[in-house]
């Protein structure tokens, strides 16, 4: 039976303890141990596009993160194991109230998500009494439930484009989608918080027109769900690359892309884990990452011992208070009633 045990690797921005659980190979027999423990505890496992393969490989789905809670509102099991980070594992919470919701490691954040609190939001809210708060998908669930309605980065220019232009917009957490929103809407009364995903960072604009310019006939996938990547449609809009070279795409629509361009290579600006999955759809393509170090060290700390105690343990059980809850899926609901959202991050 595998044994579980951690490697040092704290957080260099907070100290906070982010060891991931280890030790533990992603075998046949933890395969057999998994699907075994998943049986007996009803549960369906979910992995987000972003996660390890071996995670990928084992779950019942992957996908992102608006289409992983779905299923799990939809699936027939009683628990649901949602291998990515916390904010994700908390919308499908409040999308399924009643079911026992595991992630494998509640340490697992989101530098974005924690932009901003919902105690920062509500002051935020009393300098700005009347305004409508848009918020982005990655958030917390307190966050939400002080939201009026949710954006994707597909939707955003659509929900805000919704409310009358009298109102004044809260949009946080995500300053490079707010400045993008406010680029196309024209919005003088909007407001961004300035928030962003650090993870990602990394992609600038001069590294960004360097790759472009380096190699003039690519394409440039940009996922426009992540924190990254709506820092490089920022960029792309502010002309940093040519337009007709730039093309948004969840990862689903990457992994068509990628099957009809013509393009022999093709710039990936999101987390590295996407390539994986685009070199296996076209392996004749030359897919490079903008910036090779855009890893999510939180989406990677779901790794095989932390699925493995998850279900040996029952554990970390996301709980989101009924009240916050309630609140929270009122403005996810009203995103959906605005149009089509996409998919999460
Ligand atoms: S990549 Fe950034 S935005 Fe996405 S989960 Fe990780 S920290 Fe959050």
């Amino acid at each position: 039976m595998p044994t579980l045990d951690t490697a040092i690797n704290g957080d260099p921005d907070t100290g906070a303890d982010l060891t991931p659980y280890g030790g533990v190979t992603a075998d046949a027999a933890w395969a057999e141990e998994i699907r075994s423990l998943a049986e007996r505890r009803d549960a369906v496992l979910l992995a987000h596009n972003y996660q390890l393969p071996e995670i990928q490989e084992i779950a019942d789905h992957t996908g992102d993160s608006l289409a992983l809670s779905r299923i799990a509102a939809e699936s027939d099991a009683s628990t649901i194991v949602f291998c990515g980070v916390h904010f994700m594992a908390e919308t499908a919470k409040m999308l399924s109230p009643d079911k026992t919701v595991l992630i494998p490691d509640a340490r697992a954040g989101c530098s974005l998500a924690d932009s901003i609190t919902g105690e920062q939001l509500r002051e935020w809210k009393a300098e700005h009494p009347g305004a409508v708060v848009v918020s982005y998908v990655n958030t917390t669930a307190e966050v939400k439930a002080e939201t009026d309605i949710c954006c994707t980065s597909s939707n955003a220019v659509d929900v805000v484009a919704s409310i009358p232009a009298d109102r004044e917009v809260l949009f946080c957490p995500d300053q490079f989608l707010g400045a993008h929103v406010k680029r196309v809407t024209g919005r003088e009364n909007l407001h961004i918080w300035a928030g962003e995903c650090h993870v990602h960072a990394g992609i600038n604009g001069p590294e960004l027109a360097e790759r472009a310019e380096e190699d003039p006939g690519a394409d440039l996938f940009i996922h426009p769900e992540c924190g990254c990547a709506t820092s490089a449609l920022y960029l792309a809009g502010e002309g940093a690359v040519a337009e007709d070279r730039v093309k948004i795409l969840s990862t689903g629509d990457m992994l068509t892309a990628a099957r009809e361009t013509k393009a022999e290579s093709v710039l990936v600006a999101t987390e590295v884990g996407m390539l994986h999955q685009l070199r296996k759809a076209a392996p004749e393509i030359d897919f490079r990452a903008v910036n090779d170090r855009a890893s999510c060290r939180y989406m990677k700390m779901i790794t095989p011992a932390a699925l493995l105690r998850s279900l040996r343990e029952g554990a970390d059980e996301v709980r989101v208070a009924p009240e916050i809850a309630e609140r929270g899926r009122a403005s996810v609901r009203r995103m959906i009633e605005i149009g089509t959202p996409g998919g999460g991050e």
